[in-house]
């Protein structure tokens, strides 16, 4: 697929009709549904109090995950034989390598909602590898001697995928529902994106960030949450590295993506819908409402690297620009002389 045939950089995730099982629900978008996207694919998953997503592992993709609503209990077993309990709340992210075998909880009281982001577009979350679906087809004498329990006792088990699973809210307290994380403390699996102090840009907006950097296990993606006042421009730039995946978490924009050879595609973005950008591509993203836009961006990279246009204007003698725009000197000194980063809207 060459993101230059594709037509749209847009697809209305929360509006596509979801899969359901018993007390989850889930909206995924891989290359299959959303041909711009590649190299990303991402899912809009919703659980029950107490509702889980089984114990499962992805062949070909990690998983890097935000939090936007509710209590979760995740487990992970890494092939070492470490094994991690954690609990995330509203802002937290996690990350888990490809293949390594874990589950998703819903652990509190209300609604959880939860953006997935798994680092391959010709990736389903539908089609992942499930422990039930995994153990319903093997001979029957095979589990129950692997389980230690008899053939008739294997017959209670799941028939095929559970993929979705009911159960009781764990009692709080417990040795595994560990309480709420201080803020600052980034354990293996999960980063408290949201707690982290942001770049500010005064008028403009803030940008918080997680690599590989402050994050170590998330070798492969990168995480952002950028809030735009209205007005403000995320300047035109580019990410020589990554492709760029959107949630649009509130609020309304518009992005153009350019594509080179005088091809460019401009589109307008509410909350539910993703974005994409393929690597090396240009963008910009202008707040277009009235009020703040919040959008959750994944790269499909550990390291986070971006060329703004203000900071390579201002890289470049005056006289250089003067003649690459065939404008006078005069014109030019109005240029930007260091990074915006994002240009405040205009009273
Ligand atoms: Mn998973
Ligand atoms: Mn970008």
């Amino acid at each position: 697929m060459n993101a230059s045939a594709t037509s749209t950089f847009k697809y209305a995730l929360e509006k596509k009709t979801p899969r359901t099982g018993p007390g989850g629900i889930t909206r995924g978008a891989s290359v299959h549904e959303f041909p711009a996207s590649i190299g990303i694919a991402g899912v809009s998953m919703r659980l029950e109090p107490g509702a889980m997503r089984e114990l499962h592992w992805h062949a070909n993709a990690a998983e890097w995950a935000y939090v936007i609503t509710g209590t979760l209990r995740t487990t992970i077993l890494h092939p070492d034989g470490q094994s991690y309990i954690d609990t995330f709340t509203p802002g937290d992210a996690w990350y888990f390598p490809k293949g390594y075998g874990h589950a998703i909880q819903n652990i509190g009281d209300q609604d959880a909602h939860f953006i997935l982001i798994f680092d391959n577009g010709d990736f389903s979350e539908d089609h992942t590898f499930s422990i039930t679906d995994f153990i319903a087809h093997v001979p029957p004498a095979i589990a129950a001697q692997n389980l230690g329990i008899t053939v008739e006792e294997v017959a209670l088990l799941p028939k095929g995928e559970a993929y979705f699973a009911k159960s009781a809210v764990p009692s709080i307290g417990s040795t595994i529902a560990t309480p709420r994380p201080v803020p600052s403390l980034t354990t293996m699996h999960r980063y408290p994106l949201e707690a982290q102090q942001p770049r500010v840009i005064p008028g403009g907006g803030t940008q918080k960030l997680v690599t590989s950097r402050e994050f170590p296990i998330s070798q492969t993606i990168s995480g952002s949450i950028l809030e735009l006042q209205p007005g403000a421009l995320r300047e035109l730039h580019w990410h020589p590295n990554a492709d760029e995946w959107q949630y649009f978490l509130s609020g309304q924009a518009e992005i153009t993506v350019f594509l080179a050879e005088g091809q460019a595609i401009t589109e307008q973005f509410e909350a539910g819908d993703i974005g994409y950008v393929p690597m090396g591509a240009g963008h910009y993203i202008k707040n277009t409402g009235q009020n703040v836009c919040k959008i959750l961006i994944g790269f499909n990279s550990g390291e986070y690297q971006s060329l703004d246009l203000s900071r390579w204007l201002a890289s470049n003698p005056n006289d250089l620009l003067a003649g690459n725009f065939s404008i006078p000197d005069t014109l030019v000194s109005k240029f930007p002389q260091q990074n915006a980063f994002i240009n405040p809207g205009r009273a």
